[in-house]
């Protein structure tokens, strides 16, 4: 169990954070998302501009601590795009899945349609072409059992059983599909992706569209921060081998064409969604998720980015950081 005094020190910090980080000027909204309807501007935004919730699952014990929305269920959406990933790679080999996807930043937006066309493979599996592929690249005899696979790795690594995928995110998703079959058809053509389009753009969709909450996403950050195991349920879900490959791609392109301020800033692997969540997992420490709908111009989400942020200046998250705020500050006061 973990120390009381220290989890009673969590719990203020990230109220403090909530508090800090909880009024927002609708102005500093680009926009929101919803399936069926896809992006909007926030002076139509309804309850959903004020959904904020943050969970934090720590890798040593798995204790989890959250403040706000911890368990209104939402759409991973691109977040899955890092559980098909990793599962192709299970599944193949990070070689053989380099053969059909790059691991390079495109500096383009999430569905944009442009390719490596040196390679004639999408730049990365965290832009809609590269997931597209990746998806296609899971083990299984059709669309469902692919898909069924993917569902039972998030199950696992969020160490929840009942997470599903919502229908009819999925059904709205169909409605507004056009571009990303557009992106999955010109592969084809260009060699790129091989089978059923169609089957592959529902396997896609349905993996977006598999809901999870604040809490799920903190220990499913906690399994890729812990080398692949779940560090509540203490199941391997990823290959150690395999984690370092993953947690690369998302440092590198995981926050759509703000990956590398993110990196700069920030400084720790993490993916975000149009559902306005966002995974972050901070190696041998913790997994952090957010969620807030309301979006920035990049599609991240604008008080998940500050949460993050703040989050990583105070515990000295980054990567290359060697001290938090508060030993940096000590040290110049002494
Ligand atoms: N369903 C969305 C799409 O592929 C996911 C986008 C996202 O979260 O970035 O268009």
């Amino acid at each position: 169990m973990p120390d009381a005094a220290i989890t009673r020190q969590v719990a203020q910090r990230l109220r403090e954070l909530y508090e800090h980080h909880r009024t927002l000027d609708p102005r500093e909204v680009a926009s929101f998302y919803e399936p069926g309807r896809g992006t909007y501007p926030p002076e139509l935004a309804g309850a959903e501009a004020d959904r904020f919730g943050i969970a934090l699952a720590t890798v040593d014990d798995g204790a989890l601590h959250t403040v706000g929305d911890d368990t209104t269920p939402f759409a991973l959406q691109s977040i899955s795009k890092v559980f098909a990933y990793a599962l192709a790679v299970e599944d193949h080999g990070e070689d053989e899945v380099m053969r059909h996807v790059g691991v390079e930043p495109s500096g383009d937006a999430f569905n944009s349609i442009v390719f490596d066309e040196r390679r004639n493979r999408p730049y990365n599996p965290m832009v809609n072409a590269g997931a597209i592929v990746t998806s296609s690249l899971v083990r299984g005899r059709d669309g469902a059992e692919k898909l069924d696979r993917i569902l039972d790795a998030v199950r696992r690594y969020a160490g929840n059983p009942s997470l599903r995928v919502d229908e009819e995110t999925f059904a709205g998703e169909m409605q507004i599909a056009d571009r990303n079959r557009a992106i999955a058809y010109l592969m084809r053509s260009q060699g790129m992706l091989e089978g059923d389009v169609e089957e592959t753009l529902e396997l896609y969709l349905r993996q977006c569209s598999i809901t999870v909450t604040c809490r799920d996403l903190a220990v499913a950050g906690a399994t890729l921060a812990n080398g692949g195991v779940n560090p509540v349920t203490g199941e391997r879900v990823l290959g150690r081998a395999r984690v370092r490959g993953v947690l690369s791609v998302m440092y590198t392109c995981g926050m759509y064409d703000f990956a590398g301020e993110w990196a700069f800033e920030v400084g720790v692997p993490a993916k975000s969604g149009v559902s306005g969540g966002i995974l972050a997992a901070v190696p041998g420490k913790m997994g952090i998720a957010v969620l807030s709908p309301g979006l920035d111009e990049y599609g991240n989400s604008v008080r998940g980015t500050r949460v993050c942020r703040e989050m990583s200046v105070r515990l000295g998250l980054h990567t290359f950081a060697a001290e938090s705020e508060d030993e940096i500050l000590r040290a110049s006061a002494s």
